[in-house]
């Protein structure tokens, strides 16, 4: 099925049962209307949630002030056809894949694109994630071809994506790197447009899209976070440079404004944070980064969807002409579809902003689940079954990501000791650091859906708790170095630390830091195994590449040497998962905090 198919078929549906009513041909035909009607449908952050999500990921605050569950593929299909009609474009702000549940990781994500496309989306913005694997697989996942590694998935050899992925912010470090980007305008004047990227640097993506509804053109930029870098492997991304996103955007607006294009939408995979418990529907976001992109780019600029930091909130904000301008973005993992509803001038082909009418929906389970959609994830589920429902060791009782008061959490210490126990022979580790936020979910002691006994953990278990299928890799540092590490854990330094993150420790590491000794001055008696560490002796340190290439803000773990790779953290873990059975949850004791 094509990618607008699934739409036009469930609209074909609707018209013949009498639901929806097309709006009546004017009395002069032959006199074009003033305004014709758009209706964007939006998704952001979906994380390839082809099944229902669980505990609070699968539930949202409703319009009502009600918690109710949320999301799953299914039930995202039945609302996006009950919500569209014939005007609807279906577009999404980013990380609808990376950091996904198995059912779509160990294909490479491609059965969340490929449902995607069913799902009739037209532009998509890369967010983050979509660098999780690197450049070179997201133009896999973009054009198709098998995975260079892994080979073709059950379904065969991928065909690529039915939609446009767009980054306008997204260059080439080198700026003769061939691209396509100047063909996704399509044809536009060439002259034109290479005037105007004059000084700018060469997109690695197409920039922008242009989706025609109802004689009019709609010109989507996309736009991912400038802290891309930081966020995600660096070696993947090693060719690129994420640049500011206002200046991207204005760029990317004036190529629009030269073929023509003034109904001007942004996509953006960057957002900002809201007070708890608020109606989807209410602008309680708290203006950060999110707020500054969407108050600053161009005026041309209609409407910025946003994404990025899960949460849901509609928002007018003035654009720099003092105009209001529709700020919004629909939560995650498929739990909202943010609509847009909005009328473009025919003559001018700019959007009438008072016009624009924004609505997050709630993805509700009360609804039928779509039937297609619901075979489809059900063929992914029986495929990934035999590897997700294997007993890979025991434990005695819950293991919790929940940080202690030092900043340890029981689950965290014990990936690090995994880690260690992976990376000693072959990389001669002496110690490992686990960064925190990559400890994604809880060990639970109950028996899971799956039906395993209390205390079985399966291998979809584990790796719902290390999805980012991260290389463990071992670097030198100097004492000196890694106490470097420690501070960067704290805010208030050079490296910006957006907040206080504590690397989990392995067993034989033991440190103090004081909370209220100044940045720099924090961290004291490192031991390994007991024995204190010098400035100038150096330690073997394991950690994920995520963390080695400077993520987390951890920039020190650049000045490590003689870098060795060695296996994924998923295997680490699932081996140490599979000894000395049952695992009892780690103490937090290895750092000690005083005032
Ligand atoms: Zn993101």
């Amino acid at each position: 099925m094509t990618s607008r198919s699934f739409l036009r078929l469930a609209l074909a549906g609707a018209v013949a049962s009498g639901a929806v009513t097309l709006a009546a041909l004017p009395a002069d035909a032959s006199r074009p209307p003033r305004t014709v009607p758009v209706r964007l449908l939006a998704l952001n952050d979906f994380h390839g949630n082809l099944e229902p999500p669980t505990g609070s990921s699968g539930r949202m605050v409703d319009e009502h002030g009600d918690t109710v569950d949320a999301g799953g593929a299914a039930y995202v299909a039945t609302h996006m056809k009950a919500l569209a009609d014939e005007n609807t474009i279906a577009v999404a702000q980013g990380d609808l894949i990376g950091a996904t549940p198995l059912i779509s990781a160990a294909y490479h994500d491609e059965p969340s694109v490929e449902f995607l496309g069913k799902l009739g989306l037209e532009v998509a913005a890369v967010g983050n994630h979509e660098f999780d694997e690197g450049y070179a697989e997201l133009r896999r996942i973009m054009k198709g071809g098998c995975h260079p590694v892994d080979g073709c998935s059950p379904a065969g050899e991928w065909k690529g994506a039915k939609f446009d992925y767009v980054g306008a912010n997204v260059l080439f470090k080198n700026r003769h790197e061939k691209t396509d980007a100047l063909a996704a305008l399509g044809g536009s004047d060439s002259a034109k447009v290479k005037q105007a990227l004059s000084g700018w640097g060469v997109p690695a993506l197409p920039p922008v899209s242009i989706k025609w509804m109802n004689g009019v053109p709609i010109g989507f930029i996309g736009l991912v976070t400038q802290t891309t870098p930081g966020i995600v492997s660096s070696e993947g991304i090693k060719d690129l440079t994420f640049v500011d996103e206002v200046k991207a955007a204005n760029v990317a607006s004036k190529l629009l404004r030269l073929v023509g294009v003034k109904a001007q939408v942004v996509l953006v995979h960057e957002g900002d944070q809201v007070n708890q418990g608020q109606s989807p529907d209410a602008c309680s976001a708290v203006p950060g980064a999110g707020n500054r992109i969407a108050t600053q780019v161009d005026p041309e600029i209609d409407v910025v969807l946003s994404g990025h930091s899960h949460q849901a909130y509609v928002c007018t904000v003035k654009d720099p002409a003092g105009g209001d301008r529709l700020f919004s973005q629909g939560g995650s993992f498929g739990r909202v579809i943010t609509q847009v509803d909005m009328k473009v001038n025919a003559r001018t082909r700019d959007i009438d902003r008072a016009s624009i009418v924004a609505d997050n929906h709630v993805v509700t389970r009360t609804v039928t689940a779509d039937p297609e959609i619901s075979a489809f994830v059900q063929t992914w589920k029986d495929r990934v079954a035999p590897v997700a429902n294997k007993a890979v060791g025991t434990i005695t009782a819950d293991i919790t990501n929940t940080a202690a008061p030092s900043g340890e959490s029981p689950l965290g210490n014990l990936i690090a000791d995994a880690q260690l126990a992976a990376t000693r022979t072959g990389g001669n580790a002496q110690i490992a650091l686990m960064n925190p936020g990559g400890v994604r979910a809880s060990l639970s002691h109950a028996s899971s859906p799956a039906g395993e006994g209390d205390g079985v953990v399966t291998y979809g278990e584990a790796f719902t708790v290390q999805p980012f299928n991260n290389l463990m890799q071992v670097v030198t540092l100097t004492g000196a170095q890694l106490k470097t590490v420690l501070e960067q854990q704290f805010t208030g330094g050079p490296n910006n630390q957006a907040f206080t993150k504590i690397l989990q420790p392995s067993a034989n590491f033991t440190y103090t830091y004081t909370d209220s000794a100044p940045w720099g001055s924090k961290v004291s008696d490192m031991k390994i195994d007991g024995t204190p560490v010098t400035d100038t002796q150096t330690v073997r340190v394991a950690a994920n590449n995520f963390l080695v290439g400077g993520g987390d803000a951890f920039l020190a773990f650049r000045d490590g040497t003689d870098v060795w790779s060695g296996p994924l953290d998923i295997d680490a873990f699932v081996d140490h998962l599979g000894k000395d059975n049952p695992i009892a949850p780690p103490a937090t004791d290895r750092i000690t905090v005083t005032g």
